[in-house]
Order: C-alpha cells, then structure tokens, then sequence
C-alpha cells in the first residue's frame, strides 16, 4: 500500500532485522536512506533490490516535496544507516511532511542502541532521559551536563570512541559518584559494557582508548536501594524501640 514506511535496522548483528521488516522492503517502492551504500549492503545481504535515493533532513525542500508526494501512489521505506530512524539520525522533517500531506505513516520498531544500552547497563530505567549526542566544544559540553545533571533519572548520551574520555572527565566534574556505563559494541562480537564511577572509568578508557560505538549512561543521583544491611539495621532499631 503506498505511504511511508519507517522501518529499523540492525545496530551490528544481521540477525537483528524484524520479519516485517524484511517483507516490507520486499514490497515496497523505494528505499529511502542515509547512504545508498550501506543500506545496499544491507539489502543484498537479505536478497532484495530496490531503488535506493539518498536522503537526509539537509535535503533540498523540493527534494522533500518531491518525495512525499511520490507517497501518493508509492510504498516508500525510510531506513537510516542503522538503528531506528530519526533517533539522532534524518527523517523527522520527512516524516512531518508525509503527515502534514495527509500521507498513511507508519513505524515498524527494531534495534535502537540507546534502548539496548539502557537494557544492558543494569541502572535504573524506570524514568530515562535519552539526551543524543553531547556537544563537541568543551564548555558547551560542561554547561549542558550541568543543565542535565539536575533531572533525576538516568541520562542516556550516543558517543564515539576518541571523545569518551573528555566526557568521562566532564561528567566527574559535573556529578561526581553518580554511577556511569558505557556500554560498546551493541549486539556485536566484541559487546562490552562497564559500570563505575566516572574518574574510574576516565582513567580505564586513557589506558585501553576505546573502539567502536558507544552508548554512555550516566544513573541518577543517589539512587541507591536500600540494602539488606539497611533494612537489617532498620529492623534492629525498630525492635530496640519497642523493647525500651
Ligand atoms: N538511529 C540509531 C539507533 O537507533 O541506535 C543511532 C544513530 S546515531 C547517528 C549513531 C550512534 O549510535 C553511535 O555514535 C553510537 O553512539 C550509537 N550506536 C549505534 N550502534 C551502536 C552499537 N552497535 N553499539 C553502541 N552504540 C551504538
């Protein structure tokens, strides 16, 4: 059916494509992508050809126009180069568009590293910010961990190996002992996850310089359950207090 067709790819392992989503691509029109040779990897590797046009949200408005429009009579596949579209990667003005223009949308859901760094880290996830990317410069880096510092959940950043450290250092800076993950190589042969203190981590990271992908992961402030001891003691002095 023609419309517009969000459609998640694997983060690493092949085997990470959902079976919609293989049918999908299998009927659809075109392909809509980052970049035409990586998602043509993908799509030889799962036997099928399509059209593939480059696309992304710097995309000229004609272009953009252009597309949508083709969504009239087209099924067209959004993917991006790995992951869930639009998480830190193009489609959102796509995807406003196609809706603004009354164009049937719809979003089939795969891998997303962010969720899977959250899944893995073992901090608490029962509120989480996803916050993308920091920023490069330092003091803009430094000004936004603060601002973000203040929220209490866990706090869920995209970022690449030669800047980890400068973060790690950022974020012993800003929020000292909260605990840190940083969680590489998702869904991949060489999937690491480690979880300490900041300064900890800095100094591991300057000694082994990271490879890879990574997803950093920073919990929120104090949030420490209380433990078995904690609950001993509470019991003990409860106990004291009845008998006094
Ligand atoms: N849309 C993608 C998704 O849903 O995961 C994210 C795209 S963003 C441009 C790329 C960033 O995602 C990388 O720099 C890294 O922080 C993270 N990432 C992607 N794949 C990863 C993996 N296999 N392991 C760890 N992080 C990954």
């Amino acid at each position: 059916l023609p419309g517009l067709y969000i459609v998640a790819t694997p983060i690493g392992n092949l085997g990470d494509i959902t079976l919609r989503a293989i049918e999908t691509l299998r009927g659809c029109d075109g392909v809509a992508c980052e970049d035409t040779r990586v998602t043509g990897k993908l799509l030889k590797h799962l036997g099928i050809s399509k059209p593939l046009w480059r696309y992304d949200d710097h995309s000229e408005e004609r272009d953009r126009a252009r597309l949508v429009a083709s969504m009239d009579t087209r099924a067209v596949v959004l993917v991006s180069d790995a992951g869930t579209p639009l998480v830190s990667d193009p489609g959102f003005r796509l995807v406003r568009e196609a809706r603004a223009a009354g164009i049937p949308v719809t979003s089939l859901p795969g891998a997303c590293a962010a969720v899977v760094g959250l899944t893995l880290s073992g901090l608490p996830n029962d509120r989480f910010m996803f916050a993308g990317f920091l920023p490069v410069k330092d003091k803009a880096r430094r000004d936004i961990l603060a601002e973000l510092a203040k929220i209490e959940t866990t706090l869920v950043f995209y970022e690449t190996g030669p800047r980890l450290v400068k973060s790690l250092a950022a974020i012993a800076a800003v929020c000292p002992g909260r605990d840190v993950s940083v969680a590489r190589e998702l869904t991949k042969l060489h999937e690491d996850c480690r979880t300490g203190e900041p300064d900890v981590l800095a100094e591991h990271y300057t000694q082994h310089p990271p490879k890879g992908e990574i997803v950093l992961l920073i919990g929120p402030p104090v949030a420490r359950e209380a433990s078995g001891e904690d609950v001993d003691t509470m019991l003990r002095e409860a106990l004291a207090g009845e008998k006094a």
